[in-house]
């Protein structure tokens, strides 16, 4: 009996010295928003709709994106510019449906979509998480 109640004191002391040992430590949770944890450098946030050094759109509505995405979140309607060039007249993203398997930027032949960082991407309503062309673009400026 008195055996039994040493052990279980002794286990008990045990457990209250790792109590003890984390109470001094570093905490490993941050306290968010305050502290943001910086992301891995392979993170797959939101995307980005690059610009070339000229500022014109790199991406030319071949829609190889749209169509390799798993999840088919990718919306393009392709338009000619004056020089017989193609572009996206509109280009929309569902990221409330996106997967973040990066498909798409390895599809694009241009480099002209990319993924962010960026993982605060949460919303109030369900349709300000379609990203328009402008959204897309102003996320990597
Ligand atoms: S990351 Fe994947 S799921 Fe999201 S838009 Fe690109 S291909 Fe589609
Ligand atoms: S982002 Fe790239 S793959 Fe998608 S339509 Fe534009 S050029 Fe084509």
């Amino acid at each position: 009996m008195i055996e039994k109640t040493i052990k279980g004191i002794w286990a008990l002391l045990i457990g209250l010295s790792v109590t003890v040992k984390f109470f001094f430590t570093r905490p490993v949770t941050m306290k968010y928003p305050e502290e943001k944890r910086e992301p891995y450098l392979r993170y797959r946030g939101s995307h980005i709709l690059r610009l070339d050094e000229k500022g014109k759109e790199k991406c030319v509505a071949c829609c190889l994106c749209a169509t390799v995405c798993p999840a088919q979140v990718i919306t393009i309607e392709a338009g000619e510019g004056n020089e017989h060039e193609k572009y996206p007249v509109t280009f929309e993203i569902d990221m409330g449906k996106c997967i973040f398997c990066g498909y798409c930027v390895e599809a694009c032949p241009k480099a002209a979509i990319i993924m962010s960082q960026s993982y605060e991407l949460a919303e109030y309503r369900r349709e300000d998480l379609s990203y328009d062309k402008e959204r897309l673009i102003k996320t990597g400026k």
